[in-house]
């Protein structure tokens, strides 16, 4: 995102994210422990809210300003993943949800009284293949059963609601194999021990992701969003969301790269003259600033489209992809900058460098956002 959107909530979120700097980063990361306090800091300030309508307490802002926020939490060298779902998970439920459910979560939702920022749809058998999860809720009366395991779900364990993806209709038997999925509303506070386990997964950066089995877990019918069996078109709705604001944190990774090693080149002396005088320094830098700046108008762009309620499933994709791919390169080009200082935990580079490199694999991984627009806009022959 250009820095002239939202300055004012850009200047907020940068004063905010200046009480937490990297020491406070470095310290949970070492025992990947949750940001409480820095997830409370920013509940409070009302800016995990910001995409909630007024009319259940939120600010009504666009996508854009969503945006705003989470490129300058990760400018700032913070990480909006312990919360950033607490702004998009809700839109399944505001887009899908009866009067009733909107009604009953989204204005606790909006002050942070319930956090909804755990999304259950990846499984270990299934992988990218949605279509393919086993998952399933079983009707029983008023109830729903639940068998079935996910795995790689975040913040679970600091999530009071989830929204899961779960076949209601197995495979074979439904239309098409994307008919037959549902989505429900678990009620974490109450499923724990009584039919789901959560299993924290430890992996190279501190993303608080676990392992979810579910054994029997009743879920109250009247928690089922939307139409049975339409549930995979909802989720993919949401989809274009994460995507958007997902590469809205990459471009805020880039930026804190590009920051730092600028800085670096400048001040660090080598051979009697800052590195940055040599273009061997300078160029790797230049290019990382080139290639931020347009993919952040790729953000822009699918943002735009987004809250103009124009399909921007491609345009999504592609901002995440160019995003991912932005920061990646600036990451690498910061640690090389740095030499061996970059590898040193203090300098907040490393860490980074493993936080930003999850991008190109979640929510979507590259290969699949080429194949869809080799497939959907190049008319490519489908390879799957
Ligand atoms: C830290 C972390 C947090 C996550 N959080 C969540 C969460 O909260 N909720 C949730 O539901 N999921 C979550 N995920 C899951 C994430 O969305 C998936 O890991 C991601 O979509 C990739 O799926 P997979 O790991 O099953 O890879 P696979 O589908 O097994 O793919 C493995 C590799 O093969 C490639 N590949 C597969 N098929 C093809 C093909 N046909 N053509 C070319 N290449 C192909 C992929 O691009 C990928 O690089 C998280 C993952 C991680 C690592």
């Amino acid at each position: 995102m250009s820095q002239e959107t939202f300055p004012e909530i850009r200047e907020a979120v940068r004063r905010l994210c200046a009480r937490f700097p990297g020491a406070y980063w470095r310290a949970l990361d070492r025992e990947r422990a949750y940001p409480t306090a820095f997830v409370a800091a920013l509940t409070e300030a009302g800016f995990l809210s910001v995409l909630i309508p007024e009319e259940y307490g939120g600010s009504g802002l666009g996508l854009a300003a969503g945006a705003a926020v989470l490129e300058e939490i990760h400018r700032s060298g913070c990480n909006g993943g312990a919360c950033h779902a607490q702004m998009y998970t809700m839109g399944t439920l505001l887009r899908h949800g009866t009067a009733t459910q909107k009604e009953a979560y989204l204005p606790k939702v909006a002050t942070g009284e319930l956090r909804l920022q755990a999304f259950g749809v990846t499984e270990p058998d299934a992988g990218t293949d949605t279509t393919r999860i086993t998952t399933f809720a079983r009707k029983d009366g008023d109830k729903y059963l639940v068998n079935g395991r996910k795995l790689w779900i975040s913040r679970a364990e600091h999530s009071d609601l989830m929204v899961l993806l779960c076949r209601t209709t197995p495979r074979d038997q439904a239309k098409k194999p994307s008919d037959g999925m549902s989505v429900l509303l678990v009620d974490m506070r109450t499923a724990v021990g009584a039919g789901l386990t959560i299993t924290p997964v430890r992996t190279m950066l501190n993303h608080a992701t676990t392992e979810l089995l579910f054994e029997d877990l009743e879920v109250p019918a009247e928690n089922l969003i939307g139409v049975e069996g339409q549930g995979f078109k909802y989720i993919l709705d949401g989809m274009n969301a994460e995507r958007i604001l997902i590469a809205a944190e990459c471009i805020g990774d880039a930026r804190f790269f590009i920051d730092r090693a600028s800085q670096y080149a400048k001040d660090r002396v080598v051979f009697g003259r800052p590195i940055g005088e040599n273009q061997g320094v300078q160029f790797p830098l230049a290019r990382a600033y080139v290639q931020m700046t347009s993919a952040s108008l790729m953000v822009d762009k699918a943002s735009a489209m987004f809250e103009a309620g124009e399909p921007c499933g491609t345009e999504a994709n592609m901002a995440k992809l160019v995003a991912s791919e932005a920061s990646w390169f600036a990451a690498d080009m910061c640690l090389q900058t740095h030499g061996g200082f970059g590898f040193a935990e203090e300098y907040d580079i490393e860490r980074k460098f493993r936080e930003t490199r999850l991008y190109q694999v979640a929510p979507i991984s590259t290969n699949l956002i080429l194949s869809h627009v080799a497939t959907h806009v190049l008319g490519q022959p489908k390879s799957f």
